[in-house]
């Protein structure tokens, strides 16, 4: 399959769907009382090689659990993940593991996901002896020039997590995910646990790292700033769907999606359309967000939707139009051919909140 740049995709997500089964044991079954979170609904995207796709929403929204399960962290309920063609859901033991090798996950928070009583040596030396990739001085040296490579001192290697800053531990993680040569990152909030400055410097750090190991990233975050910077696509993710997808600069230009719309203007400063001091007027969503067991019906978002249309809305799911250049939404406002529906005024709408 191709990705957005017309490549040949590394990684391909068709229809991903993970449910967790939120039943608290036999009496729930016995019962017929069978809760389920619907985590992640037929979500489908491609990444392309040297490629960045930044999967953005809010949190709670199923972009995490996407790229666990792409890491097959959890067992997808159905859909097909396709790395480098393979499919990764019918990977088992060695398979799996050569997976693993070639796609690395960073993780939000190195403090808890680097081994605070082994030092940096032991924690990189990890992944070289799990693949058998490199030993005696061979490792060493991996070691050394990995630690380069993300902008720390080799002699740190003796060192514990501990005995660094916040932004240190993360380029160790970094280090961890690139030591075994991967070829597609899946960095789950890589930034978000930084202050500002820090921040800038490992957004930086990876686009460097891209372009030197022609890496593919999944870039999973709530801030659409970093992934103005970072991406060249973006999803935009809403109740375990995506609602809009396509180049980053198309997208965040002309959102089409209103749920999109209402993401990008509260954060005035990436408007680029504005003048400068001018700032998009900021939509507030009215309503809490649905529960995952019950998912609205029809546009999962026509709860909250500032621009609901009516019955459409409640009652049938909105199929993706591609409204040109990739550029693709999931919202009954475009027709089959992508382009706006005229809106007659008799299809004025009840207010979301005021139908609850
Ligand atoms: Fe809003 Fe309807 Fe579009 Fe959903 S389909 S985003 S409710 S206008």
């Amino acid at each position: 399959m191709s990705s957005a740049s017309g490549q040949q995709a590394i990684l391909s997500v068709d229809r991903l769907t993970k449910h967790f089964d939120l039943s608290s044991g036999l009496i729930d079954r016995l019962r017929g009382h069978r809760p389920v979170a619907h985590a992640v609904n037929s979500v489908s995207f491609d990444i392309g090689p040297r490629r960045t796709l930044g999967l953005v929403g809010e949190s709670g929204c199923g972009k995490t659990t996407v790229g666990k399960t792409i890491m097959r962290l959890y067992d997808p309920t159905s859909g097909q993940i396709l790395f480098r063609g393979q499919d990764v859901a019918k990977l088992k033991g060695g398979g799996l593991k050569e997976f693993r090798r070639h796609a690395q996950m960073v993780f939000q928070d190195p403090e808890s996901s680097l081994n605070r009583r082994k030092t940096v040596e032991q924690i990189l030396a990890v992944p070289l002896i799990v693949h058998g990739l490199a030993q005696g001085k061979e490792r060493t040296e991996r070691i050394e020039q990995v630690l380069e490579q993300v902008g720390l001192e080799p002699r740190y290697k003796r060192r514990f997590p501990h005995e660094f800053s916040g932004g240190q531990r993360q380029r160790i993680g970094i280090a961890r995910a690139l030591i075994s040569q991967p070829s597609l990152i899946i960095a789950d909030e890589p930034v978000s646990a930084l202050d500002v400055s820090t921040q800038a410097q490992i957004v930086n750090l990876l686009s460097d790292l891209q372009s030197d190991f022609d890496l593919s990233f999944l870039f999973i975050t709530h801030d659409l700033s970093v992934v103005k910077h970072i991406s060249q696509d973006v999803a935009v993710m809403y109740l375990g769907e995506i609602m809009e997808t396509g180049p980053t600069r198309t997208v965040f230009d002309n959102p089409a999606h209103p749920y999109t719309q209402a993401l990008l203007s509260a954060v005035p400063q990436i408007d680029r359309s504005a003048e400068p001091g001018e700032k998009r007027q900021r939509i507030i969503l009215s309503g809490e967000v649905p529960s995952l067991v019950k998912l609205p019906s029809g546009c999962v978002f026509h709860t909250r939707c500032p621009q609901f249309i009516g019955k459409i809305c409640e009652q049938e799911v909105p199929q993706p139009r591609d409204i040109g250049g990739g550029h693709i939404v999931r919202c009954h406002l475009y027709n089959d051919v992508g382009t706006p529906v005229e809106l007659k005024p008799s299809a004025a709408k009840t207010k979301p909140t005021e139908r609850n």
